[in-house]
């Protein structure tokens, strides 16, 4: 590997990932550590990256407590139903105090928030969510942690964490790769923080062929979030609550704005609402969870899918009667101007006028992520104020590798951050960060040439074996010796939709379907060895699809371990398809061992314990 340079930059905290969470991480671990050496590395340009690079219409994680609006213990209850009981409220609850001051903050930076015009308050869009004109708000969060990193590398994807050789268990580190001038990056670091964003295309998309990279979440969220920490031993939790959206048709635009402020609604092709006529029906799979308020995300997909299952659809919005409002319908089309430009293109490509036809919905392909109404990702230590002794291990956001953090949609068990949200447990991580190396807890680190060097061969590998295996090409561009990216990562999406509960099977896997997804996957991580790249840029797709293939055993073995059909409208396990409180009202955890790559699963209880102490107040 002598012709890719190799350099080296040591520091104290290594954010991986500068997203929502990881500005948000390298903002506060400035202020906490003001003489430390801070560095940020971003996949893309920190400027556009992430969930947030197109902006967004709306903050939806915002309390307003300085107006009484809403209490951190009101979000945790609205958290926890809406993921059917099972959610880790200690950590919600620390999000949700301390978000007003983010959101505080972007208003300062100049984010241009709407305001009410009589009360002169953030104008809500709903109970938690405040209507911004978001266009830039990627580039004002990434100047804040421009103006607090010590660098900032755009352009390199971080591809292996670096393990402390001094002490068990311990980080070291990170390795990748600029996809520009391809050179080897080596950070070795004090602590990291993990925030790399969800993953989209582990499931077959709806949008295939000329339609690809049209997914609902960004198509560039690869998984890294989950894969670099599985990969090390890091211990994970509910991989298996995938989400499933309701958005506009082929344009996956969002539907919130829509509901929430112009009061729109849905009905079935003969302008019913469905969503009653399956109300006995799923009473049946969940018991009284469909009598809950709001109505869980999970239950009104159900009965969208169910309703278009039994020849009901399609489903449309009814949009007719709230564009007749010339103000509503200017906030409906410049919803998606400052978010997806792209709904408004599909419409007009398809003749559609939301005034005169009401657009048609549909369910998306599943995702993975922890940040949104849904909370796959890390297991991590929460905060020592709120956590009962299952949940602490020392330093808030902490994984189970020592001086390994997490934030946003890396961390598991905390749904509905959002953007905000993400970006304040990115600087609750940090601040937890700076605490570890203050309290000496990282001295004496030891990371050897020879562990980077083997990272080094591992990561440039795609490169020869395109080199050598095209010489065997005859004809054509398939190589009998490697696969592409794109043959790679078109198999792994078949093999995640047809056996673990994607759109083909209509969401429905069960026992014996998971087992044989996990023998194809394990196949496919053997073929991906074989893995060819022409270029860095080939060379970044191939390491995308090696964590998206981790991320998707993972999520394959937790899908398997949970016996119960916990959400269905996300996935359906067809051999368990009730819920079932008595057996499963606990989270799931997992851990893969990095030396044999086998995982093993656990129950961990789930403590409601915004209620609980409640209780003991009133007693
Ligand atoms: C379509 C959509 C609409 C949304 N709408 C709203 C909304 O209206 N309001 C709201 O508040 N929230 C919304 N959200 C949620 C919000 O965007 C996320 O909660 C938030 O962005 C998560 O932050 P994150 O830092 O975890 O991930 P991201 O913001 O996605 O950041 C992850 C970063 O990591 C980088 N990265 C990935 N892999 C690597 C690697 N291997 N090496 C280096 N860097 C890497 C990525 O390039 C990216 O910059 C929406 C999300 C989506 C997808």
């Amino acid at each position: 590997m002598a012709n890719h340079k190799t350099h080296y930059e040591d520091c104290d905290i290594l954010v991986v990932g500068g997203g929502m969470a990881g500005t948000g991480a390298t903002f506060e671990a400035r202020h906490w550590g003001r003489d430390m050496k801070i560095i940020c590395v971003e996949k893309a340009n920190i400027d556009r990256s992430g969930a947030v690079a197109q902006g967004l219409y709306a903050i939806n994680c915002y309390m307003g407590m300085q107006w009484g609006e809403n209490q951190p213990e009101d979000h945790v209850r609205y958290a926890r139903n809406d993921l059917m009981g099972m959610v880790r409220e200690d950590l919600g609850y620390d999000m949700a105090r301390h978000v007003d001051s983010t959101v505080h903050m972007f208003d300062e930076w100049g984010l241009p928030m709407m305001k009410n015009e009589k009360t002169g308050r953030y104008l809500r869009e709903g109970k938690w969510q405040i209507m911004i004109h978001g266009e830039s708000y990627k580039p004002i969060v990434a100047e804040a942690a421009k103006k607090s990193a010590d660098k900032i590398y755009n352009r390199i994807m971080i591809t292996h964490l670096l393990m402390d050789e001094a002490q068990d268990n311990r980080i070291g580190g990170a390795v990748g790769f600029n996809m520009r001038t391809g050179d080897f990056h080596v950070f070795r670091a004090k602590a990291v923080i993990v925030a790399a964003g969800g993953a989209s295309h582990i499931f077959k998309p709806r949008s295939v062929g000329e339609g690809m990279g049209r997914t609902w979440y960004a198509p560039w969220s690869n998984g890294s979030a989950y894969a670099l920490p599985i990969a090390a031993g890091a211990k994970m939790t509910q991989m298996e609550n995938r989400i499933v959206l309701c958005r506009f048709k082929d344009g996956y635009g969002p539907v919130g704005a829509y509901f929430l402020h112009l009061k729109t609604y849905t009905q079935n092709a003969n302008g019913e609402n469905y969503e009653k006529k399956w109300y006995e029906q799923t009473k049946e799979l969940v018991g009284e969870y469909i009598d809950h308020h709001p109505t869980p995300t999970c239950l009104r997909n159900h009965a969208f899918i169910q309703e278009v299952a039994a020849g009901g659809g399609p489903i449309h919005m009814v949009t007719t009667e709230a564009f007749q409002d010339p103000h509503l319908e200017t906030v409906g089309w410049e919803n998606f101007l400052g978010m997806t430009v792209g709904q408004a293109v599909v419409w007009a490509s398809q003749n559609i006028d939301p005034k005169y036809t009401n657009p048609e919905l549909t369910t998306s392909e599943p995702y993975v992520m922890g940040s949104h109404a849904t909370c796959s990702g890390a297991w991590v230590s929460g905060p020592e104020d709120l956590s009962p002794p299952e949940y602490f291990w020392g330093y808030n956001r902490m994984l189970t590798i020592e001086g390994l953090f997490g934030a946003g949609d890396t961390v598991g068990g905390s749904a509905h951050k959002f953007s905000s949200g993400s970006f304040t447990e990115g600087r609750l991580a940090a601040k937890a960060a700076v605490k570890y190396i203050e309290d000496k807890k990282a001295d004496g680190i030891k990371v050897s040439d020879k562990q980077c060097e083997d990272f080094k061969k591992a990561v440039y590998k795609p490169l020869e074996n395109y080199t050598i295996g095209r010489n065997e090409i005859t004809g054509g561009t398939v190589s009998p010796s490697y696969i592409s990216p794109i043959q790679g990562l078109q198999r792994l999406q078949k093999i995640m939709d047809e056996y673990v509960g994607g759109i083909t099977s209509n969401y429905m896997t069960n026992g014996n379907m998971l087992k044989r997804g996990l023998e194809l996957l394990d196949w496919l991580q053997e073929d991906l060895e074989n893995i060819g790249a022409e270029d860095y840029h080939q060379l970044m797709r191939a390491w995308e699809l090696k964590h998206r293939a981790l991320t998707s055993q993972c999520v394959t073995e937790h899908t398997l371990f949970r016996e119960e059909t916990r959400w269905p409208g996300y996935y359906y396990r067809g051999d368990h398809m009730k819920l079932d409180d008595e057996n499963w009202h606990c989270l799931t955890v997992s851990r893969r061992d990095p030396q044999t790559g086998k995982f093993t699963l656990e129950k961990v209880p789930v403590y409601h314990i915004v209620d609980e102490n409640e209780k003991k107040k009133a007693s």
